[in-house]
Order: structure tokens, then C-alpha cells, then sequence
């Protein structure tokens, strides 16, 4: 695989790890996702190593990763970017919705009535349409998303693994990148942002901004300097970066 990124600095690089497909593997059931056993232990310290300077940048709710990574608290910011939590032991600040939210999620609602194998999540400030293990629908999702959308202000439709999000336009994993580099422990390193989706896009380009870059998890197209093949190489990463040698069982991490 081409571009394999240099050996992480935790000395001198802040890290942005998003979650779902980076960290922990995906599972049929999006509530049943959690990190390979051991991982928590492993990245509280590489957190340590870095100064604190790693946050998790995910879609979902800072709450929902707080069960998924128990007991670490990450300092993180969720829905991507509508939460933030800027350390470990503060509360988590959250940007008011849209109120376009609310006429999309009542025709959301509408459309999916007769179509019980797409799901509909409702995180607030954002709405997701999930249709994993129904791959044949994604053109209908893409239509009852777009049309959920239509003539509405400030909300845009965002593809994934198996999934359409729709949430607020300008709150993405790139401004999550712009926030924590201005602060401390972030500011004077350089941001290196780990994703394997599509909305993680935003967060390569962030980190290119602030004179790191992004790394790739899987194939797919991408902006980022480098890639990865998968999530077990993102924690033989931090495993290196730390001395140590990977003690997750590879089963754990597909
Ligand atoms: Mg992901």
C-alpha cells in the first residue's frame, strides 16, 4: 500500500482519531460497537505520551463514545463538531440546532413509514439514515435524504458507510481541527487526523491547514498524505508510538 505515514511523535504531533472504522470496527448494530479489548488501556497512555493533546472526532454523541471507551473520557468533539469537550473532566459544550433540523426530521419520518429496512437515528442536531445490510436501498436513502433536505437552509446530506447523514453545514471534523489546535495542550503541534470516512475528508484537510496531515484508514478515495489498511495498523501505530508491542487480538479489530 503506498504512502505509509512516518512513525507518530507524540512528543511533538496532536492526534484527532475518529472512531467508528478507525478505532473499533463496525458491528451490524451501531450500539453495539466498542474498542478492541485493551485499547482503552493502550490509548490512555498514549494520550499521556502526547501531553494530552488527542482527541476523538466522531459523529457521534461525546455520551455515546464515553459508554464506548469506558472508563476513558476523551477529550473529543461529537455529532462532528455540534459537541465539544476540550478536556477529559469538562462538561461537554454543544452548538444550538438548526431549526431546519426539525422540518427535515418530520419529513424523514414521513418517508420512512412504508420503509421499515432503513433506519432512521435521531441524534438531535443531526439525523442519520442507516441501511447496512440493506445496501440495495441506498439509492432510495440518497433520494429520502435529498428530499428531506430540499429548499431547507443550512443543512447539507453527507454519504458514509452505509449511511446519509444530514446536519448543519459548516460544523464539520475540519472545524473540531481548527478549534482544539488554537488551545492548549493542542496549539504549537502538529495535527495528525486518523479517519476512514468520507466526513473525515474535512478533518485532513484541517490538519493540512495547521501544517500536519491526514492519514487515510482503508481504500477509498482521499485528500490525506497517507494511508493505512486498516484499524489494526492504526493500533500497531500507537502501540509503536509508545514502545510497545500490539497485545490485541487481531479478531478484535475486523
Ligand atoms: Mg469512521
Amino acid at each position: 500500500m503506498p504512502n505509509i505515514p512516518p512513525e507518530f511523535e507524540p512528543r511533538e504531533q496532536a492526534f484527532f482519531l475518529d472512531f467508528d472504522g478507525t478505532l473499533a470496527p463496525f458491528r451490524m448494530d451501531p450500539s453495539a460497537v466498542m474498542l478492541p479489548s485493551g485499547g482503552n488501556e493502550l490509548l490512555a497512555r498514549f494520550v499521556e505520551a502526547c501531553g494530552g493533546a488527542v482527541a476523538v472526532v466522531s459523529g457521534r454523541r461525546i455520551e455515546d463514545l464515553d459508554r464506548m471507551m469506558a472508563p476513558l473520557k476523551p477529550v473529543a468533539g461529537g455529532l462532528h463538531g455540534v459537541e465539544m469537550r476540550v478536556a477529559a473532566d469538562a462538561a461537554i459544550e454543544r452548538r444550538p440546532p438548526s431549526p431546519s433540523v426539525a422540518e427535515a426530521r418530520a419529513r424523514l419520518i414521513a418517508s420512512l413509514a412504508d420503509t421499515p429496512d432503513i433506519r432512521l437515528e435521531d441524534k438531535g442536531a443531526a439525523l442519520v439514515l442507516h441501511f447496512r445490510g440493506n445496501e440495495h436501498l441506498e439509492e432510495l436513502a440518497r433520494d429520502i435524504a435529498n428530499g428531506a433536505v430540499a429548499g431547507l437552509d443550512g443543512l447539507i446530506v453527507v454519504p458514509g458507510h452505509a449511511i446519509f447523514e444530514i446536519r448543519m453545514a459548516g460544523v464539520d471534523k475540519g472545524a473540531i481541527v481548527d478549534m482544539f489546535m488554537a488551545r492548549p495542550p493542542f496549539v504549537g503541534r502538529h495535527p495528525v487526523f486518523l479517519g476512514d470516512d468520507t466526513t473525515d475528508e474535512d478533518g485532513f484537510a484541517g490538519a493540512a491547514r495547521h501544517g500536519g496531515y491526514g492519514i487515510k484508514v482503508g481504500s477509498g478515495d482521499t485528500i490525506a498524505r497517507y494511508r493505512l489498511p486498516d484499524i489494526a495498523a492504526v493500533w500497531g501505530r500507537l502501540a509503536a508510538a509508545l514502545g510497545e508491542d500490539l497485545n490485541i487480538d487481531r479478531g478484535e479489530m475486523s
